[in-house]
């Protein structure tokens, strides 16, 4: 649900969310709030009861534009996820539990938000992709597009697996390499070349472990955990 349906057209249609769209392993629908917007002029936004500055997203095309899905798809009890600065930080524990969701509906905010009361009424989760804050929630509902499309089975061909990838078990990921085997007078580790899959697999593990530690100590910590 957005104010500014174009800016998913390009992004869906590129690379492997355009992929996984025709092979019918994901479905994106999205819906312009103001074609929902009861007002003759279409309009969707009101200024703020008790004053402070900016216009807020009026309840009532929202509310609207989330019956039309839910009755439209025959979805009950949707995840309805509201992108906010004030929600919970975005991590990819959450792309994976959500990637178990048949249906997700995903809110952008725009202007100084939302009335409260829609909120109240339809949504399950609020996200947050981080602690900053952007004009709307459009982009980040394509990062969480992207990262949960990724995760259901298919999507990703054999070679661009997530099994491996920074994030699980806590820890990140080691560095690649590939051709050519020197670049800069810089050359590939030997270990890579020498045909050796344990050592190789041990050696990865163990530059997974030492970049984990020093960028991110509170990622180390609970790998140490499990
Ligand atoms: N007044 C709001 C506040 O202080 O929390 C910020 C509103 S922001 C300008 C407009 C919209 O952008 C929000 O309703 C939300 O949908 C989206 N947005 C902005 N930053 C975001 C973030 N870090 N994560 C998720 N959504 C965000």
């Amino acid at each position: 649900m957005t104010l500014f349906p174009e800016i998913f057209n390009s992004y869906m249609s590129e690379s492997i969310m355009k992929r996984a769209i025709e092979k019918e392993l994901i479905e994106v629908h999205v819906y312009n709030i103001r074609d929902f917007s009861a007002n003759k002029h279409k309009k969707v936004d009101d200024y703020p009861f008790g004053g402070g500055a900016g216009m807020l997203m009026t309840p009532q095309p929202i509310y609207d534009t989330y019956k039309y899905i839910v009755e439209t798809h025959n979805i009950e009890s949707p995840r309805v996820v509201y992108l906010t600065p004030k929600g919970q930080v975005y991590k990819q524990e959450i792309a994976s539990d959500l990637s178990l969701s048949e249906d997700i509906i995903l809110l952008c905010g725009h202007y100084e938000g939302i009335d409260q009361r829609v909120i109240d009424l339809i949504v399950t989760d609020e996200v947050s992709i981080g602690d900053y804050v952007l004009t709307g929630g459009e982009l980040p509902a394509l990062i969480m597009i992207d990262s949960i499309s990724r995760l259901i089975p298919g999507v990703l061909s054999q070679n661009e697996s997530f099994e491996e990838e920074s994030f699980k078990d806590n820890l990140l990921e080691y560095p690649h390499y590939t051709r050519p085997r020197e670049f800069m007078g810089i050359s590939v580790p030997d270990v890579l070349l020498s045909g050796n899959h344990q050592k190789i697999e041990k050696w990865r593990l163990e530059e997974s472990i030492k970049i984990t530690k020093e960028r991110r100590p509170d990622l180390y910590k609970k790998s140490c955990k499990k």
